[in-house]
């Protein structure tokens, strides 16, 4: 069976093709010759998923799924959630985001937050959602090289580093995307019996 990532993230759809079940092959939107950017014009991380996981099958017909992503502050009511990459402008500068999201933290005692990942999986008849979050704390001093996004000052529960400073294995063991990866890989694990 093939079934699309859709995805222009040649390092994200390689790495989901090696944990797949043998049996399915997964392809990028690149492979597909879809080289348009999908607009992610929803209020919310469902709506995004889904919006592009509808937009490779109504072209291609074959199976597909989607994933959103983005972080939830508790105190700032689940900002920036859906906005996470373009909090600070379009310009997509997690330096800018950061800052912005420290400035709004100013004051604030309680830094609870999550990171989620909603993907959309969509077949012939079929469409399912599903979830993976990591909970954490914001640190307000950024620490930590490796990682993107808002990982310098993300600490996850049960852990004194940020997600920066992880090792990659080690952040991709703990977090959200893995988190819902893993039930979407065994769902179509069940699919293909
Ligand atoms: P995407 O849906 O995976 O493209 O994520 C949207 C945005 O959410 C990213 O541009 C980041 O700002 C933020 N984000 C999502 N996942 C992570 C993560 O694992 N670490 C840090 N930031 C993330």
């Amino acid at each position: 069976m093939k079934i699309c990532f859709a995805s222009h993230n040649l390092n994200k759809v390689r790495e989901i093709a090696e944990l797949s079940p043998s049996g399915i092959e997964v392809v990028g939107l690149t492979d597909l010759g879809l080289h348009e950017e999908i607009e992610e014009t929803g209020s919310t991380l469902e709506e995004n998923s889904e919006i592009k996981a509808r937009y490779v099958y109504e072209k291609c017909e074959i199976p597909v799924f989607a994933d959103d992503s983005g972080l939830e502050v508790k105190a700032l009511n689940g900002a920036p959630g859906v906005i996470s990459a373009r909090y600070a402008g379009i310009e997509r500068d997690n330096g800018k985001n950061i800052a912005l999201l420290l400035k709004n933290l100013e004051g604030i005692n309680d830094t609870t937050a999550q990171f989620r990942t909603v993907i959309t999986f969509i077949n012939a008849g079929t469409e399912v959602q599903f979830e993976g979050i990591v909970k954490g704390k914001i640190q307000r001093e950024l620490q930590g090289k490796n990682g993107f996004g808002y990982d310098p000052i993300f600490v996850p529960d049960g852990f004194d580093q940020t997600f920066a400073e992880m090792e990659p294995e080690e952040k991709n063991r703990l977090s959200h995307r893995a988190k819902a990866f893993q039930k979407l890989l065994s769902y179509l694990g069940e699919l293909n019996g």
